[in-house]
């Protein structure tokens, strides 16, 4: 069983923890460099990124993280988790820092400031069973994304669907992977689905498993 640890420090940890287990891995939360080292992937949850980039240089984490993150620690990050795993960040704060290892622009608080939050249904590439209710809670958007990202969702326009997103937000990007990074502008931790942690989970087991345990599987290479 995967040990998965939630940066604990601020924010949506208990649901994040809660759909951990539900999707059959051991969560724990990380507050600490040694509780990190105890742990195989990460998941950086929803909340404020300018108080989570302050309280990670508070508490000696910032550093700790990045370079687990640069070694190829898996790791998913959901609305300001997003955040703080892109590159480059708009309308941020000047102080504000980025672990930068999603090569991609985000905009924070994106979907409009008459749009605090809101729900709509969206395909997510990768996940067999049909559409999945995504909340999204003053959420970023993924403005650009640079080379080995991969598009996983976007949000389909109101007129459209039916039950797109706010105005001007249809085909915005709100869903990526890159290599061992995953990322949501909405929040799985909030519906009953656990689709996209279990999808987490699955990325964090292929991380750990040898080659042998690759071929077994079938993976190729
Ligand atoms: N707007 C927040 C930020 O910039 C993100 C909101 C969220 O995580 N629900 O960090």
């Amino acid at each position: 069983v995967p040990r998965i640890g939630v940066l604990a420090l601020q924010g949506d940890v208990v649901d994040h923890m809660r759909a951990l287990e539900a999707a059959g891995a051991e969560a724990a939360p990380v507050r600490r460099a040694a509780e990190l080292d105890a742990v195989e992937g990460l998941v950086i949850p929803g909340g404020e990124s300018t108080t989570m980039s302050k309280l990670l240089e508070i508490f000696d984490l910032f550093d700790p993280v990045k370079k687990r993150l640069d070694e190829g620690m898996p790791a998913f990050g959901s609305c300001a988790g997003m955040i703080m795993l892109a590159e480059e960040v708009l309308d941020g704060r000047p102080d504000q820092r980025s672990f930068g290892v999603i090569p991609m622009t985000v905009r924070r608080n994106a979907f409009g400031r008459q749009v605090d939050s809101f729900e709509t249904e969206i395909e997510v590439a990768g996940l067999d069973g049909g559409p999945f209710k995504a909340v999204f809670i003053r959420a970023p958007w993924v403005e650009r994304v640079g080379g080995g990202v991969e598009v996983l969702a976007t949000v389909a326009s109101a007129a459209d669907s039916g039950h797109g997103g706010p105005d001007g937000a249809g085909g915005r990007i709100v869903a990526v992977r890159a290599g061992a990074c995953l990322a949501t502008s909405f929040h799985p931790e909030v519906t009953a689905d656990a689709r996209v942690h279990e999808y987490f989970v699955d990325m964090v087991r292929s991380a750990n498993a040898g080659p042998d345990e690759q071929e077994e599987r079938g993976t190729p290479g």
